[in-house]
Protein backbone atom coordinates (compact mmCIF):
# COMPACT_ATOMS: atom_id res chain seq x y z
CA UNK A 1 0.00 0.00 0.00
CA UNK A 2 0.99 3.23 -0.69
CA UNK A 3 0.66 6.94 1.08
CA UNK A 4 -0.84 9.88 -0.21
CA UNK A 5 -0.65 13.35 0.80
CA UNK A 6 -3.87 14.97 2.16
CA UNK A 7 -3.28 17.68 -0.59
CA UNK A 8 -2.55 15.73 -3.38
CA UNK A 9 0.59 17.00 -4.59
CA UNK A 10 2.94 14.18 -3.44
CA UNK A 11 3.99 11.13 -5.38
CA UNK A 12 2.61 8.06 -3.70
CA UNK A 13 5.53 6.47 -1.41
CA UNK A 14 6.00 3.57 0.42
CA UNK A 15 6.07 2.77 4.15
CA UNK A 16 9.04 3.47 4.94
CA UNK A 17 9.47 6.37 2.78
CA UNK A 18 6.48 8.27 4.56
CA UNK A 19 8.02 8.15 7.79
CA UNK A 20 10.65 9.81 7.30
CA UNK A 21 8.98 12.52 5.35
CA UNK A 22 6.95 13.18 8.04
CA UNK A 23 4.94 16.40 6.82
CA UNK A 24 4.10 15.93 2.97
CA UNK A 25 6.33 18.03 1.26
CA UNK A 26 3.10 19.81 -0.59
CA UNK A 27 2.21 21.07 3.45
CA UNK A 28 -0.50 18.31 3.81
CA UNK A 29 -0.55 15.45 5.93
CA UNK A 30 0.14 11.89 5.44
CA UNK A 31 -2.32 9.13 4.85
CA UNK A 32 -3.14 5.51 3.65
CA UNK A 33 -4.27 5.34 -0.43
CA UNK A 34 -6.93 2.97 1.21
CA UNK A 35 -7.50 2.41 4.59
CA UNK A 36 -7.63 -1.92 5.01
CA UNK A 37 -10.73 -2.82 6.58
CA UNK A 38 -10.58 -5.95 9.08
CA UNK A 39 -13.84 -8.35 9.25
CA UNK A 40 -15.70 -9.76 11.88
CA UNK A 41 -13.91 -12.53 11.40
CA UNK A 42 -10.22 -11.17 11.92
CA UNK A 43 -11.52 -8.95 14.62
CA UNK A 44 -12.98 -12.38 16.20
CA UNK A 45 -9.16 -14.04 16.16
CA UNK A 46 -7.62 -10.80 17.38
CA UNK A 47 -9.49 -10.59 20.67
CA UNK A 48 -6.82 -13.05 22.26
CA UNK A 49 -3.87 -11.46 20.99
CA UNK A 50 -1.78 -9.55 23.55
CA UNK A 51 -0.90 -5.77 23.46
CA UNK A 52 2.59 -6.72 21.06
CA UNK A 53 0.79 -9.88 18.33
CA UNK A 54 -1.89 -7.12 18.03
CA UNK A 55 0.70 -4.40 16.87
CA UNK A 56 1.88 -6.64 14.45
CA UNK A 57 -0.96 -7.60 13.40
CA UNK A 58 -2.35 -3.92 12.36
CA UNK A 59 1.13 -2.91 11.33
CA UNK A 60 1.51 -5.42 8.98
CA UNK A 61 -1.55 -3.94 7.15
CA UNK A 62 -0.10 -1.20 6.76
CA UNK A 63 3.64 -1.77 5.88
CA UNK A 64 3.25 -3.40 2.50
CA UNK A 65 6.17 -6.27 3.86
CA UNK A 66 8.78 -3.16 3.79
CA UNK A 67 9.87 -4.97 7.25
CA UNK A 68 10.16 -8.69 7.53
CA UNK A 69 8.14 -10.13 10.36
CA UNK A 70 11.43 -11.47 12.53
CA UNK A 71 12.66 -7.87 12.24
CA UNK A 72 9.09 -6.02 13.35
CA UNK A 73 9.06 -8.86 16.26
CA UNK A 74 12.43 -7.55 17.84
CA UNK A 75 11.56 -3.98 17.16
CA UNK A 76 7.93 -4.46 18.90
CA UNK A 77 9.56 -6.32 21.84
CA UNK A 78 11.82 -3.89 22.11
CA UNK A 79 9.86 -0.79 22.09
CA UNK A 80 7.92 -2.57 24.72
CA UNK A 81 9.96 -4.07 26.79
CA UNK A 82 10.36 -0.75 29.21
CA UNK A 83 6.92 -0.47 29.69
CA UNK A 84 6.14 -1.06 33.65
CA UNK A 85 2.69 -2.81 33.42
CA UNK A 86 2.87 -6.53 31.34
CA UNK A 87 -0.35 -6.04 29.33
CA UNK A 88 1.59 -2.33 28.30
CA UNK A 89 -1.80 -0.99 28.39
CA UNK A 90 -4.28 -2.27 30.62
CA UNK A 91 -7.53 -1.59 31.59
CA UNK A 92 -9.53 -0.92 34.93
CA UNK A 93 -12.74 -0.96 35.56
CA UNK A 94 -14.81 1.54 37.64
CA UNK A 95 -17.56 0.93 37.53
CA UNK A 96 -20.59 -0.35 35.57
CA UNK A 97 -20.11 2.03 33.22
CA UNK A 98 -16.96 3.26 33.42
CA UNK A 99 -13.58 1.72 32.18
CA UNK A 100 -9.99 3.04 32.37
CA UNK A 101 -7.32 2.84 29.19
CA UNK A 102 -4.05 3.46 31.57
CA UNK A 103 -1.27 4.76 28.80
CA UNK A 104 1.34 5.59 31.15
CA UNK A 105 3.25 2.96 31.50
CA UNK A 106 6.14 3.51 29.64
CA UNK A 107 9.17 5.03 30.98
CA UNK A 108 8.23 8.86 30.74
CA UNK A 109 4.53 7.98 32.47
CA UNK A 110 2.22 9.62 29.80
CA UNK A 111 0.95 7.79 26.29
CA UNK A 112 3.20 9.66 24.21
CA UNK A 113 5.44 6.36 25.09
CA UNK A 114 3.22 3.97 22.88
CA UNK A 115 4.46 5.82 20.05
CA UNK A 116 7.80 7.07 20.89
CA UNK A 117 9.45 3.78 22.31
CA UNK A 118 8.59 2.14 18.68
CA UNK A 119 9.59 5.41 17.11
CA UNK A 120 12.61 5.28 18.49
CA UNK A 121 13.58 1.59 17.48
CA UNK A 122 11.97 1.90 13.92
CA UNK A 123 14.47 5.20 13.00
CA UNK A 124 17.20 3.16 14.50
CA UNK A 125 16.25 0.18 12.23
CA UNK A 126 15.83 2.93 9.12
CA UNK A 127 19.40 3.77 10.12
CA UNK A 128 20.46 0.53 10.26
CA UNK A 129 19.27 -1.18 7.46
CA UNK A 130 19.21 1.95 4.67
CA UNK A 131 22.22 3.73 5.92
CA UNK A 132 20.11 6.22 6.31
CA UNK A 133 21.04 9.43 9.05
CA UNK A 134 18.69 10.44 11.18
CA UNK A 135 18.83 13.45 13.14
CA UNK A 136 15.34 14.23 14.86
CA UNK A 137 14.55 17.88 15.78
CA UNK A 138 11.08 18.95 17.39
CA UNK A 139 10.01 21.34 20.09
CA UNK A 140 7.94 20.19 23.17
CA UNK A 141 5.88 21.67 25.56
CA UNK A 142 6.95 19.06 28.00
CA UNK A 143 5.54 15.17 27.13
CA UNK A 144 6.40 14.97 23.52
CA UNK A 145 10.33 15.73 24.20
CA UNK A 146 10.94 13.67 27.38
CA UNK A 147 8.97 10.85 25.54
CA UNK A 148 11.43 11.52 22.37
CA UNK A 149 14.40 11.15 23.90
CA UNK A 150 13.63 7.72 25.79
CA UNK A 151 12.89 6.69 22.74
CA UNK A 152 16.09 7.29 21.28
CA UNK A 153 18.78 7.93 23.80
CA UNK A 154 21.73 5.46 23.65
CA UNK A 155 20.77 4.33 19.89
CA UNK A 156 23.31 4.19 17.18
CA UNK A 157 22.75 6.08 13.84
CA UNK A 158 20.28 8.62 15.67
CA UNK A 159 20.80 11.78 16.96
CA UNK A 160 17.97 13.94 18.92
CA UNK A 161 17.52 17.79 19.53
CA UNK A 162 14.28 18.76 21.57
CA UNK A 163 14.23 22.53 22.11
CA UNK A 164 11.64 23.40 25.23
CA UNK A 165 10.51 26.58 26.59
CA UNK A 166 13.46 27.35 29.64
CA UNK A 167 11.58 27.20 32.84
CA UNK A 168 8.11 26.73 31.34
CA UNK A 169 7.95 23.24 31.34
CA UNK A 170 6.46 21.23 34.53
CA UNK A 171 9.46 20.19 36.73
CA UNK A 172 9.06 16.53 36.34
CA UNK A 173 9.19 16.85 32.26
CA UNK A 174 12.16 19.05 32.63
CA UNK A 175 14.01 16.29 34.64
CA UNK A 176 12.84 13.72 32.13
CA UNK A 177 14.35 15.93 29.57
CA UNK A 178 18.01 17.47 31.11
CA UNK A 179 18.75 14.12 33.67
CA UNK A 180 19.41 11.93 30.27
CA UNK A 181 23.20 12.18 29.13
CA UNK A 182 23.39 10.01 26.31
CA UNK A 183 25.93 11.76 24.16
CA UNK A 184 23.36 11.54 20.91
CA UNK A 185 21.14 13.88 23.03
CA UNK A 186 21.11 17.67 22.83
CA UNK A 187 18.79 19.67 25.27
CA UNK A 188 18.43 23.00 24.21
CA UNK A 189 16.32 25.34 26.77
CA UNK A 190 14.83 28.34 25.50
CA UNK A 191 14.33 31.78 26.92
CA UNK A 192 11.42 32.08 25.20
CA UNK A 193 7.96 30.47 24.84
CA UNK A 194 6.64 27.24 23.08
CA UNK A 195 5.28 29.34 20.17
CA UNK A 196 9.24 30.63 19.81
CA UNK A 197 10.54 27.04 19.83
CA UNK A 198 7.99 26.09 17.39
CA UNK A 199 8.70 28.72 14.91
CA UNK A 200 12.43 28.38 14.98
CA UNK A 201 12.15 24.49 14.17
CA UNK A 202 9.35 24.83 11.36
CA UNK A 203 11.50 27.55 10.15
CA UNK A 204 14.43 25.19 9.77
CA UNK A 205 12.43 22.38 8.57
CA UNK A 206 11.24 24.58 5.83
CA UNK A 207 14.63 25.62 4.45
CA UNK A 208 15.05 22.50 2.36
CA UNK A 209 18.76 22.37 1.86
CA UNK A 210 19.71 22.68 5.21
CA UNK A 211 16.42 19.77 6.00
CA UNK A 212 18.68 17.67 3.44
CA UNK A 213 21.76 18.56 4.28
CA UNK A 214 21.53 17.80 8.04
CA UNK A 215 19.23 15.20 7.68
CA UNK A 216 16.31 16.76 9.44
CA UNK A 217 13.48 13.89 10.51
CA UNK A 218 10.67 14.80 12.45
CA UNK A 219 9.01 13.62 15.66
CA UNK A 220 5.69 15.03 15.68
CA UNK A 221 2.27 13.92 15.76
CA UNK A 222 1.77 14.54 11.98
CA UNK A 223 4.26 11.40 11.28
CA UNK A 224 1.98 8.71 10.60
CA UNK A 225 3.62 6.03 12.11
CA UNK A 226 2.14 7.66 15.63
CA UNK A 227 -0.95 7.44 14.34
CA UNK A 228 -0.37 4.00 13.20
CA UNK A 229 1.23 2.66 16.80
CA UNK A 230 -1.86 4.39 18.56
CA UNK A 231 -4.45 2.23 17.05
CA UNK A 232 -3.24 -0.68 18.53
CA UNK A 233 -4.86 0.14 22.34
CA UNK A 234 -8.38 1.09 20.92
CA UNK A 235 -8.45 -2.34 19.65
CA UNK A 236 -6.76 -3.52 22.97
CA UNK A 237 -8.96 -1.72 25.20
CA UNK A 238 -12.32 -2.58 23.03
CA UNK A 239 -11.79 -6.43 23.42
CA UNK A 240 -10.37 -6.06 27.06
CA UNK A 241 -13.64 -3.94 27.94
CA UNK A 242 -15.39 -6.27 25.88
CA UNK A 243 -13.77 -9.64 27.84
CA UNK A 244 -14.79 -7.73 31.59
CA UNK A 245 -18.53 -7.20 30.36
CA UNK A 246 -18.52 -10.87 29.44
CA UNK A 247 -22.03 -11.83 28.36
CA UNK A 248 -23.09 -8.35 28.91
CA UNK A 249 -21.17 -7.51 26.11
CA UNK A 250 -23.61 -8.14 23.20
CA UNK A 251 -25.95 -5.85 24.98
CA UNK A 252 -23.03 -2.90 25.37
CA UNK A 253 -22.13 -0.54 23.29
CA UNK A 254 -18.42 0.79 23.85
CA UNK A 255 -17.58 4.78 23.94
CA UNK A 256 -13.99 5.96 23.91
CA UNK A 257 -13.34 9.20 25.76
CA UNK A 258 -9.71 10.81 24.59
CA UNK A 259 -7.91 13.80 26.30
CA UNK A 260 -7.33 15.78 23.03
CA UNK A 261 -4.73 18.58 21.75
CA UNK A 262 -3.69 17.91 18.33
CA UNK A 263 -6.04 15.50 17.54
CA UNK A 264 -3.50 13.13 17.43
CA UNK A 265 -4.82 10.23 19.42
CA UNK A 266 -8.04 10.61 18.59
CA UNK A 267 -7.75 10.23 15.21
CA UNK A 268 -6.01 6.80 15.54
CA UNK A 269 -9.69 6.03 17.30
CA UNK A 270 -10.90 8.00 13.97
CA UNK A 271 -8.70 4.78 12.20
CA UNK A 272 -9.12 2.04 14.11
CA UNK A 273 -13.26 2.56 13.36
CA UNK A 274 -12.98 2.96 9.77
CA UNK A 275 -10.64 -0.24 9.79
CA UNK A 276 -14.01 -1.83 11.19
CA UNK A 277 -13.81 -1.82 14.92
CA UNK A 278 -16.83 -1.30 16.25
CA UNK A 279 -16.63 1.91 18.20
CA UNK A 280 -19.96 3.01 19.55
CA UNK A 281 -18.95 7.10 20.06
CA UNK A 282 -15.55 8.61 19.72
CA UNK A 283 -15.84 11.38 22.48
CA UNK A 284 -12.84 14.01 22.56
CA UNK A 285 -12.26 15.70 25.67
CA UNK A 286 -10.44 18.53 26.08
CA UNK A 287 -9.77 21.47 28.73
CA UNK A 288 -10.99 25.27 28.25
CA UNK A 289 -8.88 25.25 25.30
CA UNK A 290 -11.75 23.89 23.06
CA UNK A 291 -11.56 24.57 19.98
CA UNK A 292 -12.83 21.11 18.37
CA UNK A 293 -15.71 20.66 21.10
CA UNK A 294 -16.60 24.58 19.11
CA UNK A 295 -16.18 22.87 15.49
CA UNK A 296 -18.34 20.21 16.46
CA UNK A 297 -21.02 21.79 18.07
CA UNK A 298 -21.10 24.57 15.46
CA UNK A 299 -19.05 23.54 12.22
CA UNK A 300 -16.95 26.75 12.84
CA UNK A 301 -12.71 25.57 13.28
CA UNK A 302 -11.23 28.64 14.50
CA UNK A 303 -8.05 28.99 16.91
CA UNK A 304 -9.04 31.43 19.92
CA UNK A 305 -7.43 32.50 22.57
CA UNK A 306 -4.62 30.41 24.42
CA UNK A 307 -5.88 29.43 27.99
CA UNK A 308 -3.06 27.98 30.48
CA UNK A 309 -4.80 24.93 32.12
CA UNK A 310 -3.91 22.50 34.92
CA UNK A 311 -3.54 20.15 31.77
CA UNK A 312 -1.18 21.57 29.66
CA UNK A 313 -0.07 19.21 27.60
CA UNK A 314 -3.82 19.80 26.01
CA UNK A 315 -3.19 23.68 25.78
CA UNK A 316 -3.01 23.92 22.19
CA UNK A 317 -4.97 26.07 19.50
CA UNK A 318 -4.60 24.05 16.50
CA UNK A 319 -4.87 20.61 15.90
CA UNK A 320 -2.13 19.44 14.11
CA UNK A 321 -3.99 16.18 13.02
CA UNK A 322 -7.38 18.05 12.12
CA UNK A 323 -6.35 17.79 8.41
CA UNK A 324 -6.44 13.90 8.76
CA UNK A 325 -9.98 14.42 9.56
CA UNK A 326 -11.63 17.05 7.30
CA UNK A 327 -9.98 14.91 4.74
CA UNK A 328 -12.12 12.21 5.28
CA UNK A 329 -14.80 14.30 5.78
CA UNK A 330 -14.50 15.47 2.13
CA UNK A 331 -14.61 12.03 0.57
CA UNK A 332 -11.08 12.12 0.36
CA UNK A 333 -11.03 14.83 -2.14
CA UNK A 334 -7.74 16.69 -2.05
CA UNK A 335 -8.59 19.76 -3.76
CA UNK A 336 -11.59 20.86 -2.07
CA UNK A 337 -8.59 19.91 1.64
CA UNK A 338 -6.52 22.41 -0.20
CA UNK A 339 -8.82 24.90 -0.31
CA UNK A 340 -10.45 24.48 3.32
CA UNK A 341 -6.38 24.84 4.66
CA UNK A 342 -5.91 27.85 2.68
CA UNK A 343 -9.13 29.66 3.37
CA UNK A 344 -7.91 28.95 7.04
CA UNK A 345 -4.59 30.34 6.64
CA UNK A 346 -5.97 33.34 5.08
CA UNK A 347 -9.07 33.79 7.07
CA UNK A 348 -8.15 32.09 10.16
CA UNK A 349 -11.08 30.08 10.20
CA UNK A 350 -12.85 27.35 8.06
CA UNK A 351 -16.71 26.80 8.37
CA UNK A 352 -18.83 23.48 7.49
CA UNK A 353 -22.59 23.50 7.58
CA UNK A 354 -25.37 21.68 6.61
CA UNK A 355 -25.35 17.81 5.56
CA UNK A 356 -21.13 18.28 6.50
CA UNK A 357 -21.76 19.24 10.27
CA UNK A 358 -24.60 16.90 10.53
CA UNK A 359 -21.85 13.92 9.83
CA UNK A 360 -19.36 15.65 11.97
CA UNK A 361 -21.65 15.54 14.89
CA UNK A 362 -22.57 12.14 14.11
CA UNK A 363 -19.11 10.58 13.89
CA UNK A 364 -18.05 12.73 16.61
CA UNK A 365 -18.74 14.03 20.36
CA UNK A 366 -16.61 16.75 22.31
CA UNK A 367 -16.52 18.53 26.06
CA UNK A 368 -14.18 20.97 26.81
CA UNK A 369 -13.97 20.54 30.62
CA UNK A 370 -13.36 23.36 32.69
CA UNK A 371 -10.78 23.33 34.98
CA UNK A 372 -12.30 23.69 38.38
CA UNK A 373 -14.41 20.24 36.88
CA UNK A 374 -11.22 18.72 36.19
CA UNK A 375 -10.11 19.30 40.03
CA UNK A 376 -13.60 18.20 41.29
CA UNK A 377 -13.50 15.18 39.26
CA UNK A 378 -10.19 14.09 40.65
CA UNK A 379 -11.61 14.75 44.18
CA UNK A 380 -14.81 12.80 43.24
CA UNK A 381 -12.90 9.85 41.82
CA UNK A 382 -10.34 9.40 44.61
CA UNK A 383 -12.70 9.64 47.18
CA UNK A 384 -15.47 7.61 45.18
CA UNK A 385 -12.73 5.04 44.05
CA UNK A 386 -9.79 5.34 45.37
CA UNK A 387 -9.00 6.27 42.24
CA UNK A 388 -6.32 9.53 41.88
CA UNK A 389 -7.17 10.97 37.70
CA UNK A 390 -4.33 12.81 36.50
CA UNK A 391 -6.00 16.68 35.18
CA UNK A 392 -5.84 15.50 31.39
CA UNK A 393 -7.37 12.01 32.51
CA UNK A 394 -10.00 14.15 34.45
CA UNK A 395 -11.03 15.62 30.86
CA UNK A 396 -11.22 12.49 29.60
CA UNK A 397 -13.72 11.30 32.77
CA UNK A 398 -16.20 14.57 32.35
CA UNK A 399 -16.91 14.04 28.87
CA UNK A 400 -17.28 10.13 29.93
CA UNK A 401 -19.91 11.62 32.06
CA UNK A 402 -21.53 14.31 29.89
CA UNK A 403 -22.04 11.49 26.62
CA UNK A 404 -22.29 7.98 28.62
CA UNK A 405 -25.84 6.94 27.46
CA UNK A 406 -28.45 3.72 28.67
CA UNK A 407 -27.09 0.73 27.35
CA UNK A 408 -23.39 1.77 26.87
CA UNK A 409 -19.74 1.87 28.38
CA UNK A 410 -16.86 3.76 28.16
CA UNK A 411 -12.87 3.83 28.01
CA UNK A 412 -11.88 6.71 28.83
CA UNK A 413 -8.48 7.28 28.52
CA UNK A 414 -5.41 7.86 31.38
CA UNK A 415 -2.92 9.80 29.72
CA UNK A 416 -0.42 10.54 31.95
CA UNK A 417 -0.07 9.48 35.32
CA UNK A 418 -0.94 12.20 38.04
CA UNK A 419 2.55 12.18 39.47
CA UNK A 420 3.71 13.94 36.25
CA UNK A 421 1.34 16.78 37.36
CA UNK A 422 1.57 16.77 41.16
CA UNK A 423 1.16 20.94 40.43
CA UNK A 424 -2.55 20.69 39.45
CA UNK A 425 -3.21 17.37 42.49
CA UNK A 426 -1.51 19.02 44.92
CA UNK A 427 -4.16 21.86 44.68
CA UNK A 428 -7.04 20.08 45.90
CA UNK A 429 -5.19 19.15 48.87
CA UNK A 430 -4.10 15.33 47.87
CA UNK A 431 -0.82 14.03 48.81
CA UNK A 432 0.34 11.58 46.31
CA UNK A 433 2.96 9.02 46.49
CA UNK A 434 5.65 9.52 43.68
CA UNK A 435 6.45 6.60 41.78
CA UNK A 436 10.18 6.03 42.31
CA UNK A 437 11.76 6.51 38.83
CA UNK A 438 9.94 9.89 39.27
CA UNK A 439 10.84 10.62 43.14
CA UNK A 440 14.98 9.58 42.10
CA UNK A 441 14.90 12.31 39.41
CA UNK A 442 15.25 15.42 41.74
CA UNK A 443 19.03 13.83 42.38
CA UNK A 444 20.18 13.83 39.02
CA UNK A 445 22.06 15.98 37.39
CA UNK A 446 21.10 18.07 34.62
CA UNK A 447 22.36 18.50 31.20
CA UNK A 448 20.96 21.22 28.78
CA UNK A 449 22.39 23.92 27.10
CA UNK A 450 20.41 27.10 28.24
CA UNK A 451 20.52 29.69 24.92
CA UNK A 452 18.68 32.68 23.42
CA UNK A 453 15.33 33.11 21.99
CA UNK A 454 17.03 33.09 18.50
CA UNK A 455 17.36 30.99 15.08
CA UNK A 456 21.07 32.07 14.06
CA UNK A 457 21.72 30.54 17.45
CA UNK A 458 19.92 27.14 17.36
CA UNK A 459 22.10 26.60 13.79
CA UNK A 460 25.02 26.78 15.31
CA UNK A 461 24.21 24.67 17.90
CA UNK A 462 23.10 21.88 15.62
CA UNK A 463 26.24 22.52 13.05
CA UNK A 464 27.82 21.61 15.99
CA UNK A 465 26.04 18.92 17.56
CA UNK A 466 25.98 16.77 14.24
CA UNK A 467 29.37 17.81 12.99
CA UNK A 468 30.96 14.33 11.14
CA UNK A 469 27.80 12.06 11.11
CA UNK A 470 28.39 9.15 8.42
CA UNK A 471 26.56 5.97 8.47
CA UNK A 472 27.45 2.72 6.80
CA UNK A 473 24.91 0.22 6.03
CA UNK A 474 24.26 -3.10 7.91
C1 LIG B 1 -0.09 14.99 24.20
C2 LIG B 1 -1.06 14.74 25.27
C3 LIG B 1 -2.45 14.80 25.04
C4 LIG B 1 -3.02 15.22 23.70
O1 LIG B 1 -2.85 14.25 22.70
P1 LIG B 1 -3.08 14.62 21.15
O2 LIG B 1 -2.64 13.42 20.40
O3 LIG B 1 -2.18 15.81 20.88
O4 LIG B 1 -4.50 14.95 20.95
C5 LIG B 1 -3.30 14.48 26.08
N1 LIG B 1 -2.83 14.14 27.31
C6 LIG B 1 -1.51 14.08 27.57
C7 LIG B 1 -1.05 13.72 28.95
C8 LIG B 1 -0.57 14.36 26.57
O5 LIG B 1 0.75 14.29 26.84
Amino acid sequence: MNYISTRGQVEPKGFIDTVLMGLGEDGGLMVPETIPSVSAETLNKWKGLEFRELFIEIFSLYANGEIPENDLKELVDASYASFRDPEVTPVRKLNDSLYILELFHGPTFAFKDVALQFMGEFYSYVSKTRGEIIHILGATSGDTGAAAIQGVRGKEGIKICILHPHEKVSKVQELQMTTVNDKNVLNLSVKGNFDDCQRIIKELFSDLSFKGEHHLRAINSINFVRILAQTVYYFYAYFRVSDQLGSDAASKKINVSVPSGNFGNIFSGFLAKKMGLPINKLIIATNENNILERFVQTGEYRPGEFRKTHSPSMDIQVASNFERYLYYLLDEDSAKVSDYMAQLASEGRIFVEGELLERVQSELHALGAKNEQGLELIRKYKSEYDYLLDPHTACGVAAYEAFNEEGEVTAAFATAHPAKFDEAVRLINIVQEFPVQIAELVAKDQFQTVIENDKAEVTRQLEAFFAGDTVSKA
